[in-house]
């Protein structure tokens, strides 16, 4: 039998990827892909009409999300798969969210604006569509009006954290969103660990009680790899992994660049039937008695 792969972590233009659910459906396929993990930043609208798409042809959608939350005053992306999409009470938070990406994309044009960059907010929104308005929509905007080439230069010029128009993101803390996603009987993993660059601060994550580690990631080097495989296998950790392809977003496609084995999707499916709560104990030896 052929080999499956799959990759757990794909946005569309729901959130801040340039490819709409029909261009991420297709890149799959011609990628050879057998399944996708569809995590838009703090938002699930492209679930149900990408789910259908790949239902039609052939491509298994895994549900997520995912969430942006802070912890010592960093900002650290929390993946959320098979989370119940029927509660209220996580609508209401989405609308929040929404409501609150509004505001900090407002309050970040002015502080643009303030030291002399020429950006209109309409020209943001007509970016973002239909998408959860983040950053890397005004670093689109900044490419268009001639401030910087690539979207890259924009955050490390201005939007990346510690940069003039950095603004934070609303409260959510790690904790609060993995108990969101158990609450939701979904499967946390943490995102990108090695952009974190502070391994003290990953394993007081690991503590919080997330599921899993995203591992394979563009971003992290063999050795990172290695030493998240470890960190992974100590802690009971599911492995996930995936491209963060953003479409054309960050210069170029990356869904095809990273290809799990599907018996990572397996371990992950395993797990949500299970349910979190019967999983192994978090190794936490102050919890130990
Ligand atoms: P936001 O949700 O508005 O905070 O934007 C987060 C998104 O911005 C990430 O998913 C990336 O797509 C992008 N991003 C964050 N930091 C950088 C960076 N240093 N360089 C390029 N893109 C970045
Ligand atoms: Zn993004
Ligand atoms: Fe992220
Ligand atoms: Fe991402």
């Amino acid at each position: 039998m052929k080999s499956k792969f799959v990759d757990l972590h794909v946005h569309t233009t729901f959130s801040d990827s340039t490819f709409t659910p029909a261009e991420v459906i297709k890149a799959a396929q011609e990628q050879g892909l057998s399944a996708l993990g569809i995590t838009d930043h703090d938002s699930v609208s492209s679930l149900t009409v990408i789910t259908e798409l790949g239902e039609k042809e052939g491509i298994e959608i895994v549900p997520g999300v995912e969430l942006s939350a802070e912890e010592k005053g960093r900002e650290i992306h929390i993946l959320g798969y098979y989370i119940s999409l029927e509660e209220d009470w996580f609508r209401k938070k989405l609308a929040e969210f929404s409501h609150a990406r509004e505001e900090r994309a407002r309050e970040i044009t002015r502080r643009l604006n303030r030291i002399g960059i020429d950006l209109d907010f309409a020209i943001v929104k007509e970016i973002s569509g239909e998408g959860a308005v983040g950053r890397m929509h005004i670093a689109r905007a900044l490419v268009r009006a001639g401030y910087v080439k690539h979207p890259q230069s924009a955050f490390r010029l201005y939007l990346g954290e510690g940069k003039p128009a950095y603004v934070k993101k609303f409260p959510l803390t790690v904790g609060e969103a993995i108990e969101m996603i158990k609450s939701l009987k979904g499967i946390s993993s943490l995102a990108h660990p090695g952009l974190l660059k502070d391994n003290d601060l990953i394993l007081d994550i690991i503590k919080s009680g997330i599921d899993g580690l995203e591992v394979f990631h563009l971003d992290h080097s063999n050795t990172k790899i290695n030493n998240f495989l470890e960190l992974a296998s100590t802690h009971k950790l599911l492995v996930t992994g995936g491209s963060d392809c953003h479409g054309l977003g960050k210069g170029k496609q990356l869904l095809g660049k990273i290809k799990l084995p599907y018996k990572y999707l397996t371990a992950l499916k395993e797990r949500a039937k299970i349910g979190t709560h019967n999983a192994a104990p978090i190794l936490d030896p102050s919890r130990r008695n």
